[in-house]
């Protein structure tokens, strides 16, 4: 028998009558599969969880997680009963239970290993195991979590660890898009796309999966696919760019407004002076993205603009503040009101013209270009958050998307 992995998402599971659908959903694939079910908790509630902590101010990374991974419980839990209901022999079980092992970076832990030993022993007694995602272990047995969004991730990898014949992921939109379809109502599904170019969308703000979950999948050369639990539409296959017969030069718009400018005015212009600010910023767990530097009018001294996670905000202004007098600068500003706006495509690597466009429609639209970053496959900018729409609905035209 084959296994597969089908994981539903926070609004596939936000109440009993959608966790009633997903089970008829499990069931109609039991008779010929072993089936691993991973499950998020309901829409709202993991915020819901998050301002609780927020409330006391925790910083305690141990209870932070302990709470964060709880709405998890009680989905497996439902959707389990729920199976028993239809007479499916089912387990609900946490991720230490299996156990999914990761390192103990809280709140965003890694996996290390999955223990796939105990899994064949527990498809002995049942048809249906439902995993909590977006959790695990930690080697010293204290629970983490691995980040928001991250059933995704667990997903794939227990998919990958059983040798999987499929990983479905069930959400509220019916595939991948040209771009986020909550915001642009011309954005088009795409049947089929590379590893890299769905790499690329995630960590440029596409949450519709987990950054880590598409990196995975391509290491271990796992086809995903994103469907809807709603509709019996086939959804988005993500696999291997040798299986694409023809590649968009452009095959979506991202944006994410989860992003900080971070501006260093003032520094001396010699060598060293970055390196000085980015080991600070690796110190302290600060991942730094988009980075511009230049010269100042008097050609001594230079200033520096980079992006962070707004999460980090008030945590680099406090570094780069204690270091002033090492760093030696003159201000430093710090600006939430930024967006990123970026154009992936694997065509990108064979055709020129791509970047000129995106520049030349964002200036038709009157929006200044803050910071740019690129890769092989990906152009990126900073603006304005207030030109966000706009930005990504003009792209998506001048494209032909
Ligand atoms: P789930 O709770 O099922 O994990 P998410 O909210 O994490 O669902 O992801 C689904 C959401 O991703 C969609 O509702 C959509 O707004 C958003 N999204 C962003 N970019 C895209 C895109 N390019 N294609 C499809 N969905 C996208
Ligand atoms: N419940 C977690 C979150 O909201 C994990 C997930 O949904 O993937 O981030
Ligand atoms: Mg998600």
């Amino acid at each position: 028998m084959n296994t597969i992995v089908m994981k539903f998402g926070g609004t596939s599971v936000a109440g009993t009558e959608k966790i009633r659908n997903i089970a008829d959903i499990v069931i109609k694939e039991v008779k010929n599969n072993k089936i691993i079910v991973v499950l998020s908790a309901m829409a709202g509630e993991t915020n819901k969880l998050q301002s609780f902590l927020d409330d006391f101010a925790s910083q305690y990374s141990l209870e932070s997680d302990l709470v964060l991974t709880s709405g998890e419980q009680v989905t497996i839990g439902l959707l389990s009963a729920q199976l028993k209901n239809k007479d499916i022999k089912s387990i609900p079980l946490l991720g230490w239970q299996i156990p999914i092992i990761t390192d103990d970076n809280h709140e965003k832990a890694k996996i290390l290993h999955i223990d796939n030993k105990r899994i064949e022993k527990f498809f002995e007694k049942n048809d249906v195991i439902v995993l909590a995602g977006f959790q695990g272990i930690s080697l010293d047995g204290e629970i983490t979590s691995l980040g928001r969004g991250g059933s995704d991730t667990t997903a794939v990898a227990i998919a990958s660890s059983v040798g999987a014949e499929r990983c479905d992921i069930y959400t509220d939109v019916d595939g991948v898009y040209t771009t986020d379809p909550n915001i642009d109502l011309n954005a088009k599904k795409i049947p089929k796309m590379s590893y890299e170019e769905m790499l690329e969308m995630a960590s440029t703000g596409s949450k519709v999966l987990h950054t880590r979950s598409v990196e995975l999948a391509m290491k271990n050369n796992l086809t995903l696919q994103v469907l809807s639990s709603l509709t019996k539409e086939t959804g988005t296959f993500i696999v291997d760019e040798k299986e694409l017969i023809e590649k968009e030069i452009v095959s979506g718009v991202s944006y994410s407004k989860n992003e900080a400018k971070v501006t260093i005015s003032g520094i001396l212009d010699k060598p060293g002076i970055s390196a000085k600010i980015f080991s600070l910023m690796t110190e302290n767990n600060i991942n730094v993205d988009m980075i511009v530097q230049n010269i100042s009018q008097d050609g001594i001294s230079a200033n520096i603009t980079f992006t962070i996670s707004q999460k980090d905000f008030d945590l680099t202004k406090s570094v780069i503040e204690q270091n002033r007098n090492s760093l030696n600068y003159k201000s430093l500003s710090l600006d939430k009101n930024v967006a990123k706006i970026s154009v992936i495509g694997m065509g990108m690597m064979s055709q020129a013209g791509v970047a000129e466009k995106m520049f030349k429609t964002l200036a038709k639209n009157e929006i200044n270009i803050l910071a740019i970053s690129t890769s092989e496959i990906k152009i990126s900018v900073l603006i304005e958050e207030k030109h966000t729409n706009i930005a990504v609905k003009s792209l998506h035209e001048a494209y032909n998307l």
